[in-house]
């Protein structure tokens, strides 16, 4: 492979993302090599997936070795691995069981069907679910439909029903949207919202949220599919607030790269699924238990959620002294996030840095036109984080000077 094919980009692809003119080759630790030799440092970790990074030392020959052994049986059968990375989930979450699927918007489908039988079994004919304003859910129909972003659902209507939508960090109006309505079932969110822009939910509003929940008999339904996994220095980002959800989605960083998604379901919520009900054929195979069972045990060996937390904190304060000015000025808006999920909103449109960062050999994204956002592997060391900001800072303040 070589530049000219990368410029020739890929015709029988279909034409769902705009590429970066990139294709990446290998990468160790938090460096990624593309096609042509080029080196770059990795802030963005696949989207929130590659939590050990690129070709870790203990990740790849126990991968190798599954591989070597069974990759898939489907789930007419027993995968030991299930049990045991369920009885892990269920420990680190407080939950009692789990359903395993393969990605993010499979795991918050499964929620959805999850909080709808529930108001069946109670007798509701037509149960609604409250979600978010600038919420993101997956590509599915009924996750774009609980998706709050038009962009997302536009083209694809009629959209599902059953939704109540909502601005986040208001328990007024979620008080007042839901007022004497006997068919809502659950309340949907992120504890940070990832693509929307890096919206963390308050920790008193979350306490609400659970105590509405409590008392309304509704599932808390957290979905912590971005911001799950350890990223914010805990397993679970909810977990700052101290609640524990009726039903958490999972999936990106749970595997490491290889694709795993999951539901944790509390008590009130780990019995509705019946055999029949729900079902999925890759859903966890012998490969994906084995990614998620030994991302969990690396994690835990190598005591990256408090190196998450310190080096989120660390990225946080070099970023906000590098960007002082900035921030004084109001050209950037906000720092915000939680260990290594940090939002850097500008007071302009910044798309274009995605590009002159991999430039300058960095690896980023930006979500909601304004939001720089970096997700990086949870391994990322003190002095990489000092490389990201020493990247960034100079492109951010050259794009903030250009005449807009
Ligand atoms: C990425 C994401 C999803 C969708 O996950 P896929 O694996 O792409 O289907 C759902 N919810 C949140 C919060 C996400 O960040």
């Amino acid at each position: 492979m070589n530049a000219s094919f990368i410029e020739a980009a890929s015709p029988h692809v279909m034409n769902t993302y705009g590429r970066l003119p990139i294709a990446l080759s290998h990468g160790q630790g938090c460096r990624v090599w593309d096609v042509n030799g080029k080196s770059y440092l990795d802030a963005l970790g696949g989207i929130a997936v590659n939590t050990l990074g690129h070709n870790h030392p203990k990740l790849v020959p126990a991968l190798q070795d599954q591989i070597g052994k069974i990759i898939h049986s489907c789930n007419y059968y027993h995968v030991p691995n299930q049990e045991v990375l369920a009885k892990k989930l269920v420990e680190l979450s407080g939950m009692s069981n789990v359903f395993f699927c393969s990605t993010g918007l499979e795991a918050n489908e499964a929620a959805l069907k999850l909080a709808r039988k529930f108001g069946h079994d109670k007798g509701i004919e037509r149960p609604e679910i409250v979600v978010y304003e600038k919420a993101f859910h997956g590509r599915s129909i009924a996750t774009l439909s609980a998706t709050g972003n038009p962009k997302v659902q536009a083209g694809f209507g009629p959209l599902v029903e059953g939704f109540i939508r909502v601005p986040i960090n208001s328990i007024e109006s979620l008080q007042a949207a839901t007022e004497g309505n006997t068919n809502v079932v659950a309340v949907f969110l992120e504890a940070i919202q990832g693509e929307g822009g890096i919206n963390p939910m308050h920790m008193d509003y979350l306490k609400a949220v659970r105590q509405l929940c409590d008392e309304r008999d509704w599932l808390l339904m957290i979905d912590e599919v971005q911001c799950g996994m350890g990223r914010t220095g805990k397993w679970f980002a909810h977990q700052w607030a101290g609640i524990v959800p009726d039903v958490m989605p999972l999936a990106k960083g749970l595997g490491s790269g290889v694709p795993v998604g999951a539901v944790v379901a509390g008590p009130k919520a780990a019995a509705i699924f019946q055999p029949g009900n729900h079902g999925t054929t890759f859903g966890g195979n012998p490969l994906a238990m084995r990614a998620g069972v030994e991302t969990i045990r690396i994690m835990e060996e190598e005591g990256l959620l408090e190196n998450a937390a310190q080096v989120g904190k660390h990225l946080a304060a070099a970023l906000a002294l590098a960007l002082s000015a900035e921030l004084t000025s109001g050209a950037i808006k906000e720092i915000r996030g939680m260990g290594l999920m940090i939002g850097v909103e500008l007071a302009k449109p910044c798309s274009a840095l995605v590009q002159q960062c991999a430039d300058n050999g960095l690896l980023i994204s930006v979500t909601a036109d304004t939001v720089i956002r970096l997700v990086p592997p949870l391994i990322m060391s003190a002095t990489e984080a000092d490389e990201v900001v020493s990247i960034l800072c100079p492109l951010i303040k050259q794009l903030l000077t250009d005449a807009s």
